[in-house]
């Protein structure tokens, strides 16, 4: 994606304006309905805190689970409100609906730094299909738009794309600002030496961005599910391990362009095979050359641990996307922790650590190190598209500077 100058926030002529807000309140809840994790909320309090301070009325917009276009009790936001009340310390008015009379009245009835929380958006499935008269009825009930869901910046839908074309100005807040801040700065204006740590269960779903990053990077660290298939790539045996033979070649031509890039392609030459695939399996580590048949590679090996902690030693940026190994098992999650550790040392150091979202952001909080890292992304699926290269509607749909 071309770095886009957005237009601020903090530009905008706020005072008395009604003000759209699209957030990521899609967070975890348990049986009971109650909140597991409020990071989701809290990382849109900046946002929503200058919008209230500076005399805005603020109208929520969130997505919540996946009621697929119908009313689901349980997919109510209602938990939301309340804890969003709780940590603003000013009431919040929760909305029972995202369009229609009641939604228009409750708004009209809002005073200068009012908070108000629509109904989940995806009860309709015109959001999701980023419908343009659904867009326009999000729209009317507000005079500019802020989008600051990063999670949700890589999807198309109503509230977030369709809206902008209804709502002007359409900017950015003060989330997405710092994700493309810390995620575009690093792949495009890097402290160097820059190197990316890709990890995960499979190449298929990293091959664009390790192709992306083999023309930005200085070194690229490869653990996880996928190092497997670069084996097989140089004919080891790789025993149960998982492949994917359709990907064999493509990961012979992936070391070749690194090679050909001057990109340091580090691979783990140590490994921690099990005899199956559970918590308490039997494990030993061995030499990749030496994977015993019927064994699978479930995380990266001491020398791995040792060979990837020299790499990174004197790096300026690194960029994390994925787990070294099965992290869920505590057997199989020494590489992922001993790369958590790296990260938070080297940020110690001046580096700047970025974390892309989904499991490398569990990893991180499972080790206690998420106030270490320069930056975690909210966004899992969106943060690697960006690192891929793509363009982001949600992101593309708003105002130049
Ligand atoms: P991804 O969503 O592609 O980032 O993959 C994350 C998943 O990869 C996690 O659930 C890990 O358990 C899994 N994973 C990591 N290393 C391995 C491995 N060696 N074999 C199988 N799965 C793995």
């Amino acid at each position: 994606m071309a770095k886009k100058a957005l237009n601020s926030l903090s530009a905008a002529d706020l005072s008395g304006k009604r003000v759209f807000v699209r957030v990521d309140f899609n967070v975890p809840l348990d049986e009971q309905g109650k909140i597991t994790d409020d990071t989701r909320i809290r990382a849109a309090l900046p946002t929503i805190q200058y919008l209230t301070s500076n005399g805005a009325k603020v109208i929520l917009a969130s997505h919540f689970g996946r009621p697929k276009g119908k009313v689901v009790d349980s997919m109510r936001l209602t938990p939301v409100a309340t804890r969003l009340s709780e940590l603003l310390g000013q009431s919040v008015t929760k909305c029972d609906d995202c369009i229609g009379d009641a939604v228009a009245s409750t708004i009209a009835g809002m005073k200068d730094g009012d908070v108000a929380l629509l109904e989940n958006v995806r009860f309709y499935a015109e959001e999701e299909k980023n419908n343009p008269e659904f867009s326009q009825k999000l729209a009317s009930v507000a005079d500019l738009y802020v989008n600051d869901a990063f999670g949700t910046a890589h999807r198309a839908h109503a509230s977030t794309e369709g809206v902008t074309h209804y709502l002007n100005p359409s900017v950015a807040g003060f989330l997405i600002e710092k994700e493309l801040q810390y995620l575009q700065g690093a792949i495009e204006e890097p402290q160097r030496p820059l190197a990316a740590i890709i990890g995960g269960s499979k190449v298929s779903s990293k091959i664009t961005v390790i192709e992306t990053l083999l023309e930005k990077v200085d070194k690229l660290l490869i653990g996880g599910g996928m190092i497997f298939t670069f084996y097989r790539a140089r004919g080891l045996s790789v025993g149960k391990s998982l492949v994917e033979d359709e990907y064999v070649e493509l990961a012979q031509k992936l070391e070749a362009k690194a090679k050909e890039r001057g990109v340091e392609l580090v691979l783990p030459t140590d490994v921690v095979v099990a005899d199956n695939f559970a918590p308490d399996a039997n494990a030993q580590t061995v030499s990749i050359s030496n994977i015993p048949d019927g064994w699978m590679g479930l995380d990266i090996g001491p020398d791995s641990i040792k060979q990837f902690e020299s790499a990174l030693a004197d790096c300026k940026t690194v960029i994390w996307n994925g787990p070294m190994g099965v992290f869920e098992f505590d057997k199989f999650a020494k590489g992922t922790e001993a790369v958590a550790k790296s990260l938070a040392t080297l940020t110690g150091k001046g580096a700047s650590t970025i974390v892309g979202g989904g499991d490398s952001v569990a990893a991180v909080e499972k080790v206690g190190l998420a106030d270490q890292m320069s930056h975690i992304s909210t966004g899992g699926g969106a943060s690697l598209e960006l690192l891929e290269g793509k363009v982001l509607p949600g992101i593309a749909a708003l105002n130049d500077a």
